[in-house]
């Protein structure tokens, strides 16, 4: 079964607007489909909202309210309510994409309004997303915009599929269970955050017991670390790390040129690509129990391609 994914029906083609139209993600319509469920929802239909339908605003009162300025109606309550509807269905989701700059689904940077003076910053989070993302903080959840940039698409990627490997393993989970998931996250864990990687494994290993509280803690920091792109240099670093389980086995010219594409992906001569791949070909041929079960190697289906523009 494909692993499931939320998404704003609008970015799937659904002409589902305030105006009409649709704002279509050829990534994820045309791509990223290929390898997951996408599972779309348009808040503000699903409360009753015709297509087309006047504008609504977030406006900044006690609270943060959603107005539809031409009426003066305050749909807030109608919108959070739909959020704790599909919530139980988005708990089992293995991440959600979101439509930039609406006031239900916008992740950040929603135009805010002041009522009195009608100026506007961009400073706040779609009335769905807020509240889904407040129940669901490990859930990976991106927005459309955002997907265009490579580094920021293979990061949300990267973070589904981990999430789902979360979610597929059995509950309640055994220490032995938590500790194997772990060490297969080790390099990609490395390449992201160094510091969050051993403060987990120390965590892991003074644990006396594994209960609910435990786990719910630990992948939501899992998934605040992997949340933030990787850079050249801790790749590099997980590169080199990778490239010492090989120095018995390749000989002097290999080593030597196995090291120059590191170096040359290092300096962004060569794309991230290159040196996985030599390191990938050296594993075939020498395989490693330890190096074969690091999701680093193989994050998500090869086919997206994401590896290449990075
Ligand atoms: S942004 Fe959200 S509410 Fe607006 S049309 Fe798209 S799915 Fe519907």
């Amino acid at each position: 079964m494909k692993i499931q994914v939320g998404i704003s029906a609008c970015l799937l083609g659904d002409t589902v607007r305030f105006d009409g139209g649709h704002k279509r993600s050829a990534f994820c319509d045309d791509e990223l489909t290929k390898y997951v469920e996408f599972v779309k929802f348009c808040p503000e239909v699903g409360i009753g909202l015709p297509v087309p339908r006047p504008t609504i605003r977030l406006e900044q009162h006690q609270t943060i309210r959603a107005i539809i300025p031409k009426t003066g109606e305050d749909v807030t309550d109608k919108l959070a309510a739909y959020a704790d509807k599909i919530a139980d269905k988005v708990g089992t989701f293995s991440g959600y994409v979101w439509c930039a700059k609406s006031p239900s689904c916008g992740m950040e940077r929603v135009k805010l309004y002041d009522p009195e003076t009608g100026h506007a910053q961009k400073a706040a989070e779609g009335i769905v997303v807020a509240r889904l993302k407040q129940r669901f903080p490990a859930l990976p959840m991106e927005e459309d915009g955002r997907l265009n940039d490579p580094l920021l698409r293979e990061n949300f990627v990267l973070r589904v599929f981990v999430y789902a490997r979360w979610q597929n393993l059995p509950k309640p989970l055994t220490k032995a269970q938590l500790i194997q998931f772990h060490s297969q996250l080790k390099l990609m864990l490395l390449a992201h955050n160094q510091p969050a990687y051993r403060e987990l494994g120390q965590r892991l290993g003074e644990a006396k017991a594994i209960d609910e509280a435990f786990c719910v803690a630990y992948i939501e920091d899992v998934m605040a670390a992997l949340s933030k792109p990787a850079t050249r240099a801790n790749h590099t670093n997980v590169l080199q790390h990778i490239q010492g389980y090989f120095k018995q086995q390749l000989s002097k010219q290999q080593k030597a040129e196995l090291r120059q594409v590191i170096d040359d992906y290092h300096d962004g001569v060569m794309p991230l690509m290159a040196p996985l791949t030599l390191l990938r070909h050296y594993l075939r041929e020498f395989p490693s129990d330890y190096l074969e079960q690091q999701w680093y190697l193989v994050p998500y289906p090869e086919q997206l391609k994401l590896r290449y523009g990075l």
